[in-house]
């Protein structure tokens, strides 16, 4: 099906795949296509309407990023041998390449067409897994992002009118790019779930940054010790995520799905299964119609093991978007198999499963003070619930 009949939006052009800092760098965008062929193998681009938008224009990118930077992008996008690491930009992380602006900007512009057919009423939910680039400053590239799609899909939603939006990363990193493009705005909440800040990229994202002082507890951060498996990370998300969204009262609802805390992610050091992932995906859309009145635009992240965790993170994502979620049970449709091996010449994995049935203790049944999970979920309620006028 597609069109009308469609509640939900994925948005995709083959040309997101021109996002590629090159050969040695580990964001590589086979893990775009490699998604979006696990996501046509399963049937999911026939349950969900697949729009292809413009990139993001000046105007539009003028809403977060200075016009310097964006110049800058340009300039080191025709011309990748001037770029010289100033504003991030032909750094390790990120190393300027031929149509850089682009491919940025493209990805930004499906995250801001998503957030458009939202506010509009035309669908309840819409999904960008090319997107998610929360590390993008306003003035300067950071961690492999360029332009900050999820910022800008917000900043248009403002733009529309929005006065209540509430963004929720659970990328294993800080999403710092979103956290400082609204610090002082109390329109926007941002709620980020991570690696601590001690052990991990950026080196941001403590407990105590609450936001500016005109939007006091409108920042919240989750900073988890290193290690951390499903039970605990399961457990921070529900004994935070809920009661904040329950007070704010979203118009919109933003997430960031980094595929990234998982057990086999080469960059990160937590050891959340696939099946942890697909579940807080299942907790974000139901808080989403719980209290967003279903306005959900789900975007994509981190994610370094590309073969393996991925495409798979992602399916689950796109299908329970489409109200067709993929049973985990299920196995990997051979055509993908045979499409991983051409491309990568490595084997795929055989199911949408890690084999694990993700549980967690209950915050209101009590908590163990000596416990490391739980030390940070207290750190991160006594910061920020009593700036809001709520009980920790
Ligand atoms: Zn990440
Ligand atoms: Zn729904």
């Amino acid at each position: 099906m597609s069109g009308e009949s469609a509640t939900g939006l994925l948005m995709w052009d083959e040309a997101v795949t021109r996002y590629d800092f090159g050969p040695s760098h580990p964001m590589d965008p086979v893990r775009l296509a490699l998604t979006m062929g696990l996501v046509r193998a399963f049937g999911l681009d026939r349950a969900m309407e697949v729009r292809a938008a413009p990139a993001a224009g000046d105007s539009t990118l003028r809403l977060v990023h200075r016009e310097d930077y964006v110049a800058a992008v340009r300039e080191v996008s025709e011309d990748p041998g001037v770029a010289d690491g100033s504003y991030g930009l032909g750094t390790m992380d990120d190393p300027a390449f031929h149509g850089m602006h682009e491919a940025s900007a493209l990805i930004a512009g499906q995250s801001v067409a998503g957030a458009e057919a939202l506010w509009h009423g035309e669908v309840e939910h819409a999904v960008n897994f090319a997107g998610g680039l929360h590390h993008a400053m306003p003035g300067g590239a950071a961690g492999f992002c360029v332009y900050n799609d999820a910022s800008l899909a917000i900043a248009r939603l403002l733009e529309l009118g929005a006065e209540r939006v509430a963004y929720v990363d659970v990328d294993v990193h800080h999403g710092d790019g979103v956290q400082a493009a609204f610090w002082d705005d109390p329109r926007v909440l941002t709620i980020s779930m991570h690696e601590h800040p001690r052990t991990l990229f950026p080196q941001t994202g403590w407990p105590e940054e609450t936001g500016g002082p005109e939007a006091e507890g409108s920042a919240v951060n989750i900073a988890l010790p290193a290690g951390t498996g499903d039970e605990g990370w399961l457990r921070a998300f529900h004994a935070v995520v809920p009661e904040l969204l329950a007070d704010f009262g979203p118009q919109v609802l933003v997430t960031q799905h980094g595929a990234d805390t998982h057990f086999e992610d080469p960059l990160a050091h937590l050891a959340v299964s696939l099946d942890a992932q697909r579940a807080v995906q299942e907790a974000c859309h139901r808080l989403a119609h719980e209290y967003a009145d279903g306005r959900w635009l789900a975007l994509g992240g981190g994610g370094y093991a590309v073969v393996d965790v991925v495409p798979r993170s992602w399916t689950h994502l796109v299908g329970i978007a489409a109200h067709r979620p993929v049973d985990p049970q299920a196995a990997v449709p051979a055509s993908w198999r045979d499409e991983v091996y051409a491309r990568t010449r490595q084997l795929a994995p055989a199911r949408m499963t890690d084999g694990r049935t993700p549980s967690w203790p209950d915050w209101d049944a009590g908590y163990d003070p000596a416990d490391r999970t739980d030390q940070a979920v207290l750190a991160t309620r006594r910061a920020v619930f009593p700036l809001r006028g709520m009980l920790t």
